[in-house]
This record gives C-alpha cells, structure tokens and sequence, in this order.
C-alpha cells in the first residue's frame, strides 16, 4: 500500500485532561515507521478542542466555546507533533480542510495538489476540520467521515483509523462483555449505518457509527479501510508493515 491515510481520535491522544504524550510519540514513532518504508503517509488528527482545554478552561459546551478551545489547542497540537517529527527527521505540515473543499471538482483539485506537493516532497500533511470559523451546513462534524473523504479524494490505497477500541465488534463491547471481533467486513447494512452515534467521552464526536459511515464510503469507492488500537499499535505494525492481519477490522469490498 503506497498512499496511507491515518486517522486518531481524541480519545487516542489525550488524557484526564492532558496531551497523552506517550501516545502521540508512539504514533508519530508508527508514522516515521512506514515513511522510511516509502509510504506517503496523511495524518488526520482529532484533538484541537482537547488540547485547547489543557491550556484554558473555557466551555465547551457552546459552538464558540469549542471554536475557541479548537483556535488555542490546533497550533499547540501542531507545535508537539512538528517537533516529534523532527526527532525522525521528518518535516510536517498543517492542512486544514472543510467540507465545501470536496464539493466542487475545481477545490478538491486545488487541495489535491497541494497535498502532492507536499507528499511529493516526504513531508507529512496533518489534516484536521476547520473548525473555528466552520458553519453548521458545511462541518463533517467529525474526522471518521473528513478522514474517508481525505482518503478518497488524495488517491489513498487504504485509510486507517486508530481507535479506543481494536475493531469492530457485533455489539458494542464497552456494554456486552460477549461481544464479538468481526475480523473482516465486506458490507454494512443500512440499519448499521443509521444506528445512534455512540460517542465514547466527552470529545468523542464520532462513536462506531461515523466509522462504519467512513468504511461505507470507501468500500462503495472501491477503497478499503482498517480499524484498530490507538492505544496498542501493535495490529496496526503487524497490518501495514508485515502484511500480518492479527488484530482489528478489515473492510474490504468483495471485487478487491
Ligand atoms: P474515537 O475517539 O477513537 O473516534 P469513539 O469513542 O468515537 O472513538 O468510538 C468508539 C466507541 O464506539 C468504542 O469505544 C465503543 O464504546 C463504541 N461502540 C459502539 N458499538 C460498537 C461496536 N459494535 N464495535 C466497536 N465499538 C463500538
């Protein structure tokens, strides 16, 4: 797999309040992992609204109170893995995109080359939503869906979302203790897409929900999508530099 989206949740990067910062090495350690493989690789990073609070206490209940936290904590976020990149000597760059950049061919062709520009030269883009000034109309309102669009519209072989959880399972497994890994899906039904989003903590936005709309949105696409840990990589190293599927979920369209 040449072009590699990847995905991490909020939940994945911070901590009771703070930057998880043994996380986000880890993570950054994963990326520069696969770029010395060769991979292009595109960071979509959650985590602006939570960084945001770590320096602040600001509500952010309120649309303005959660643009504001997103306009502190994005540059913050940024700083932490610019510098973490450079450990590997890895240069990174911030792409904030919205949904109205997908929506006309003549935008999506302006950021398409701006990401090959940027990818052409080694460097790693770090996606996130424009949040701070985004209207209501226009928001993804979460990177699950933003990261599919990412995934698609850069040419990516494959996106991969780093979770709290380590796959996809027949129910949520945070309620059932019987529930079930499902290793590889080849189709979601309409029920599963519709179902109530089930955001796990306070700046969750997502939930299991938004993530089998992003896996539906590729798979329909031709594009597959792998779902695992954030919090342990190890599924992620065995998938994407062993060719090994030991852990997390793989959507895979039948005709792939
Ligand atoms: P992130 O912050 O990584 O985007 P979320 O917390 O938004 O992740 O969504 C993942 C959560 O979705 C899991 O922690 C789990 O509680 C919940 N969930 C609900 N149903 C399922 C399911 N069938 N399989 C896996 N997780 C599920």
């Amino acid at each position: 797999m040449r072009r590699v989206v990847i995905k991490v949740g909020s939940h994945v990067l911070t901590q009771d309040g703070k930057i998880a910062h043994k996380r986000l090495n880890n993570l950054v350690e994963f990326i520069a992992s696969l770029h010395k493989d060769g991979r292009d690789i595109i960071l979509v990073s959650s985590g602006a609204v939570a960084a945001g609070n770590t320096q602040i206490d600001i509500d952010r209940k309120s649309v303005a109170g959660k643009q504001a936290l997103a306009a502190i904590g994005q540059p913050y976020l940024l700083k932490i893995y610019q510098t973490q990149f450079a450990h590997y000597g890895i240069l990174s760059a911030q792409v904030l995109l919205s949904a109205d950049d997908f929506d006309s061919r003549r935008r999506t062709k302006y950021a398409q080359s701006a990401i090959d520009k940027l990818l052409e030269h080694r460097v790693v883009p770090i996606v996130n939503e424009n949040d701070v000034v985004a209207t209501e109309e226009l928001v993804f309102g979460d990177n699950d869906r933003l990261s599919a669009h990412v995934a698609y519209y850069f040419d990516a072989d494959i996106l991969v979302i780093l979770s709290d959880i380590d796959a996809l399972y027949d129910k949520d497994p945070h309620k059932c203790s019987d529930a079930v890994i499902r290793k590889e899906v080849s189709y979601l039904n309409p029920e599963e897409l519709e179902a109530e989003s089930t955001p796990n903590g306070d700046f969750a936005t997502g939930g299991i929900v938004t993530k089998l709309q992003a896996a539906d949105f590729l798979m329909q696409r031709g594009r597959q999508m792998f779902l695992a840990s954030g919090f342990d990589l190890s599924d992620a190293y065995s998938f994407l530099l062993e060719n090994d599927h030991k852990g997390g979920t793989l959507f895979r369209p039948k005709e792939l």
